[in-house]
């Protein structure tokens, strides 16, 4: 979710982008060849006009496509028990109601458990409303409610068919990793801050056949894809699907999945036009074609996953607050107190948070740290940092995406990512001070799990 900017748009031209030369690739030495790998993508495009969500300004629903969304799947198996499933939406966040019907199937057909299911969406604001996520920016009429709660149901059937897909595409692979560059992501608290951090890092896992072939790329970046702005009413990706459509069709054959970093607090510079998506997509994609040029590292067995979640406590949460803001001005206060006040009303007490947290690891050769949520860049920075000799990459928007995750830095300055976000996601306030120190505990218990430690 993005604070609301308008901004004159001109009228946008797509513009097609050039197909590269096919490149051959220079990968380290192969070692191990025991995975499988299973890879899918399938179209997630609504077929109705619907809202687009990120914008809380908007107010008519999307006019047209000018690049279908799509969920992309990639399985990576050492044997049935030991396997990790990346599940990718080019949506603004999942919801829990979707994760929870797919994790169902998951689990009943392919006796998946929670650890093994990585989830992340792209965070793209040029994508439909994930419903009930963001609840509190919307009024809708029956008909645009009925449509919102369909594509929800739609979407968890079609991530189903895409990890069923994936399933039957099992077969022996290699994986080999490496590391690029991209710097158009700024942190976007400039008002705030003029030096905050930013992460421009782009780790790159090419996986491919026993023959050489690119199967699959999985690559990120942690930066928001808001280069659209809240005036453009025509579904796409934003840059990460540009980026994804152009290393699909200079790899041919290969799946991309974009995984999203820890981009709560980052933004593409500049920004405001579709055009503007599709050079920063190019840009992306220029830097993991790069990096598969390059020499990379083998990344073999075992695989190791673990999940678990900590409790996240909210400050100051006071229905006298909430009992003000329902007779208040403002009408996102009001219906986050409505939800608040309805919530109070069936014994909620003091609101606490599940906050899920996943890693996954790979022998010593790769680690990919999974957080839920909005989290800001110092998450990625400081576990890089802590985590030293791991080959480490830190997403964020992984599993539910219902709130920003702050840490110390930010709730000291305060702003947007602190206080003001909190409303539009109907969470009651902000965070305790103990945010930071909460997760970077759990985290340390989750990455122990998996043979990850600090400082070594
Ligand atoms: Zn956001």
């Amino acid at each position: 979710m993005n604070r609301i900017i308008k901004l004159f748009l001109p009228v946008f031209v797509y513009i097609t982008m050039i197909d590269a030369a096919n490149a051959q690739y220079a990968v380290g030495k192969p070692r191990d060849a025991s995975l499988k790998i299973g890879v899918a993508k399938i179209d997630i495009t609504p077929d109705t006009p619907i809202w687009l969500s990120g914008y809380a300004s908007r107010e008519k629903p999307s006019k047209g496509i000018v690049q279908p969304i799509r969920s992309r799947v990639l399985i990576i198996q050492e044997n049935p028990s030991s396997r990790i499933v990346f599940i990718t939406a080019e949506v603004l966040g999942l919801s829990t109601e979707i994760i929870d019907m797919v994790r169902k199937h998951a689990e009943q057909k392919y006796q998946l458990n929670r650890s093994q299911l990585f989830f992340n969406s792209s965070h793209t604001h040029t994508g439909p409303v994930i419903w009930p996520c963001l609840d509190v920016v919307y009024e809708f009429d029956a008909a645009d409610q009925r449509r919102v709660s369909a594509y929800g149901q739609k979407l968890a059937t079609r991530i189903c068919d895409a990890l069923d897909s994936a399933m039957a595409d099992l077969s022996a692979g290699l994986l080999f990793a490496g590391h690029g560059q991209a710097g158009f992501a700024i942190n976007r608290r400039g008002l705030i801050n003029p030096n905050g951090p930013t992460d421009h890092d782009v780790p790159v896992l090419r996986v491919t056949d026993l023959g050489g072939n690119t199967k699959a790329i999985l690559f990120g970046y942690a930066c928001h894809n808001t280069t659209i702005v809240d005036d453009y009413h025509y579904i796409s990706g934003d840059y990460s699907g540009f980026a994804q459509t152009e290393l699909e069709r200079n790899n041919p054959g290969a799946v991309a999945l974009f995984i999203t970093g820890c981009a709560g607090d980052q933004n593409p510079e500049p920004r405001g036009t579709l055009q503007l998506a599709v050079d920063h997509g190019k840009e992306l994609a220029m830097a993991v074609q790069q990096v598969l040029k390059g020499t990379l590292k083998p990344v073999r067995a075992p695989i190791r996953t673990n999940y678990q979640e900590v409790e996240l406590k909210f400050r100051d949460v006071d229905i006298s607050r909430y009992q003000k803001d329902i007779v208040g001005d403002n009408i996102y206060l009001q219906r986050r107190a409505k939800l608040m006040l309805q919530a109070y009303n069936k014994g909620w007490g003091a609101g606490g948070y599940s906050y899920p947290i996943q890693a996954v690891r790979f022998g010593k050769d790769l680690t990919i740290l999974g957080l839920s949520d909005e989290v800001v860049v110092d998450y990625s920075l400081n576990n890089k940092k802590k985590y030293a000799h791991e080959n480490l990459f830190v997403a964020g928007y992984c599993n539910q995406v219902n709130c920003y995750i702050p840490n110390k830095r930010i709730l000291n300055e305060g702003g947007y990512e602190a206080d003001d976000s909190m409303i539009y996601y109907g969470q009651p306030g902000r965070f305790e001070d103990d945010v930071e120190d909460r997760i970077m505990k759990k985290i340390g218990e989750v990455m122990k799990q998996v043979g990850a430690l600090a400082g070594r």
